[in-house]
């Protein structure tokens, strides 16, 4: 049996522990939001295991938590020097009381994930954009390349719009109707009610 856990962070990026079989107990964290404390707690109260984390993106609030983090974290290197330069990121964002530490430890390519996980690079968010597929449960973790009712803004640092409508054409299309698409904002819903609800997405696939 498996088992997916969400937390959504303050800064409304949701966080998610998968654990494909709770008897191994083996745990992906996809994303690392500044407050990790309630995943950490997660994880620690089922006795799981953390086999690593799983950056979608190098966003801060998909990344700030990398400090708090004891385990491997794979990250598309593409991202690498966003995620490490969170005070670059924050520049817009007075608002929110974070300490953007710089993360000094090493981070490890997704090409070296194991086979059970389908990496696929989608750039047009961020040039480093990464959604991770896992066939077995039918589930795919899109970070901030599509959400339920919208795509990923493409203005940022690295974002590019005709980038984004080829990943949209090349690997959203790529996924089973019945997938269940799990977003880094938002809530999930399956590919195919997003396929015929979303508007940015009907508005930007090729018929
Ligand atoms: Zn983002």
């Amino acid at each position: 049996m498996d088992d997916i856990y969400t937390y959504t962070s303050f800064t409304t990026s949701n966080c998610y522990v998968l654990t494909p079989d709770v008897n191994d107990g083996i745990s992906y964290v996809i994303d690392l939001p500044p407050d990790l404390g309630d995943v950490l707690n997660y994880i620690n109260s089922k006795n799981f295991t953390i086999g690593g984390a799983l950056l979608t993106h190098g966003h801060f609030d998909h990344s700030l938590g990398m400090s708090a983090f004891d385990g491997s974290i794979y990250i598309n290197l593409d991202d690498e020097q966003l995620a490490r330069n969170p005070e670059e990121q924050l520049k817009g964002f007075s608002g929110l009381n974070l300490n953007p530490s710089k993360y000094e430890g090493d981070l490890i390519s997704v090409d070296n994930l194991n086979n059970d996980i389908k990496v696929h690079s989608n750039p047009g968010h961020t040039k480093g954009s990464t959604s991770f597929e896992f066939p077995n449960m039918g589930v795919v973790f899109t970070g901030d390349f599509v959400f339920k009712d919208g795509i990923g803004r493409t203005d940022l640092y690295s974002g590019n719009t005709s980038e984004m409508i080829n990943s949209l054409n090349s690997v959203f299309t790529m996924f089973p109707n019945d997938y269940l698409v799990y977003p880094g904002h938002g809530d999930k819903d399956t590919v195919k009610s997003i396929k015929n609800n979303n508007l940015l997405v009907r508005e930007y696939l090729n018929d």
